[in-house]
């Protein structure tokens, strides 16, 4: 007999990520999951990736509005109720308007007292300065609310997806183009990420996961293996997400714990 899966109506989950895409690629499907249950989803973007993914010394706000178009249309895809898209700098979040991000996160979650938050963990899915800059900022202002800190959920990728997922587009003859999210190297992600203790079954959502991906037109492009993937390995690579819970005082919670597979 299948139980019946809880509802999460009256819930707020904040999801506070670096760059348009991340909330797709990293947790797209478990957005798309708490929305659909009733959860009223917020995901807060520290930037509009302005600068794409070639971190360099110039801003492109032409690219920036761009992304932020993008990213309206994926939050769409993965039927999230609320975009919070912050303009702080793109490839600086780390050292740059670190009290202004604390302060937004930390309004937030005054406002609203019962929220529970996912974030990137300490190694930014693959070490990305920008990642750990919001992993470090969310920490900072869960932490500064002591006992009344929210419940906290790390995303985290076991190693050996990401080179899977690559070995297997080679073999359809795809190339990894030379620069961009695609050009590195997969082996650098989860690599020395801290064990997930959460599994979430997205496989109902991976449309809705591909769609909102697919929506990040100028960083996915058409050279990015997830251009022609079979449905079986959609569902395979995109049909499962992980998290870890933060282990520190606060609020007990129970929203990415009773979705758990
Ligand atoms: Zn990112």
């Amino acid at each position: 007999m299948t139980q019946a899966v809880p509802r999460l109506d009256g819930q707020v989950v904040l999801a506070v990520f670096a760059h348009p895409d991340d909330e797709s690629l990293a947790c797209g499907g478990t957005l798309a999951t708490l929305a659909a249950a009733g959860a009223h989803v917020v995901v807060m973007c520290a930037s509009h990736g302005e600068r794409g993914s070639d971190i360099g010394p110039v801003r492109n706000d032409a690219l920036g509005l761009e992304r932020a178009v993008e990213m309206r249309a994926a939050v769409a895809a993965l039927g999230i109720a609320e975009l919070r898209l912050l303009s702080h700098p793109d490839g600086e979040l780390r050292w740059a308007a670190v009290t202004d991000f604390n302060a937004d996160i930390l309004l937030f979650l005054r406002r609203h007292p019962h929220a529970s938050v996912i974030t990137f963990g300490e190694d930014g899915l693959y070490w990305h300065a920008d990642h750990i800059g919001v992993y470090e900022r969310v920490l900072t202002a869960v932490l500064s609310l002591g006992s009344e800190a929210p419940p906290l959920y790390f995303v985290t990728m076991p190693t050996g997806v990401m080179p899977e997922v690559v070995t297997a587009a080679k073999a359809r003859g795809w190339l990894p183009p030379r620069k961009g999210f695609w050009s590195l190297v997969p082996e650098s992600f989860g690599l020395h990420a801290k064990p997930h203790s959460i599994t979430i079954d997205v496989r109902a959502f991976v449309p809705q996961k591909l769609a909102a991906i697919l929506a990040h037109r100028s960083q996915m492009g058409a050279d990015h293996p997830f251009s022609n993937l079979a449905e079986a390995d959609a569902r395979r690579w995109l049909g499962t997400e992980f998290f870890r819970r933060a282990d520190i005082p606060g609020r007990p919670g129970t929203v990415l714990e009773q979705r758990c597979t």
